[in-house]
């Protein structure tokens, strides 16, 4: 049944999307791929950063993984598969892209598998908890300056400061380290709220997550640069002094 819809969804695909597009596509073709935009986002099948921001194909180079997250770079490289560098590294020596997106999301999986650890649901699966420790030092942070707090807050202070640990971890690779420093990349860190579907991007002047509409195009999406000042313990010891959302 699940793959009987998807040969249904190609075939609508090929006879509307496509035709209307048939112009983009001989041209993607022809002239190749030249995506401005990396968005690292969620392997979670509710938000796909496409169809999040409408774009058309070519315009976003995407890698997904468990979390939305970057690792750290390993310098010099090892042997062992890095998939979600290696796409990080085509991204930005390859394609030359103006914009990396980190996209975490509300109700994540990944995170909340972090969050419980050994003792959770995911403790004993094969490489889960390995890939999630990415984020480890920032889990042992929110749950100490968060502890007695309900569930949901806890887990939407780990996707939050999971996030701008990513953009951290992206600033360990050299390239775009020097891309940063050079002005010809910026980097950003978003969360989106699927429960009421909002999106917001976090600004560094105020070390907040704010809703990116009915905002002017500026703070939380233009300065970035300074978001490379930002430590992950700050954006958590910031969180928790404040008012809890909900
Ligand atoms: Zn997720």
């Amino acid at each position: 049944m699940a793959l009987e819809r998807l040969l249904k969804g190609f075939a609508d695909f090929r006879m509307g999307y496509y035709r209307e597009h048939l112009d983009l596509f001989e041209k993607l073709a022809s002239e190749g791929q030249s995506p401005e935009i990396l968005i690292v986002g969620c392997s979670d099948a509710r938000v796909d950063p496409t169809i999040l921001t409408q774009t058309k194909p070519g315009d976003i180079f995407t890698v997904r993984n468990v979390g939305a997250m970057v690792p750290p770079a390993q310098f010099p490289a090892d042997e062992r598969h890095h998939g979600t560098s290696a796409a990080i590294e085509f991204a930005v020596r390859g394609l030359h892209v103006k914009h990396i997106v980190v996209l975490g999301h509300a109700l994540c999986g990944g995170i909340a598998a972090l969050m419980d650890g050994s003792g959770g649901a995911y403790g004993h699966y094969d490489y889960l908890a390995t890939w999630t420790s990415i984020a480890q030092e920032v889990r042992n942070l929110v749950v100490r300056e968060f502890k007695g707090r309900p569930r949901a807050e806890i887990a939407r202070a780990l996707e939050q400061a999971a996030v701008v640990n990513s953009v951290r971890n992206l600033l360990t690779f050299r390239w775009v380290a020097l891309e940063v420093a050079a002005g010809t990349l910026s980097l950003h860190a978003w969360w989106f709220n699927l429960v009421e579907g909002q999106l917001y991007a976090f600004n560094p002047e105020t070390t907040a997550f704010e809703p990116v509409l009915g905002v002017k195009l500026g703070g939380a999406i233009t300065q970035q640069a300074a978001l490379s000042g930002i430590k992950p313990d700050q954006f958590v010891a910031a969180l928790a002094r404040r008012k809890p959302a909900f």
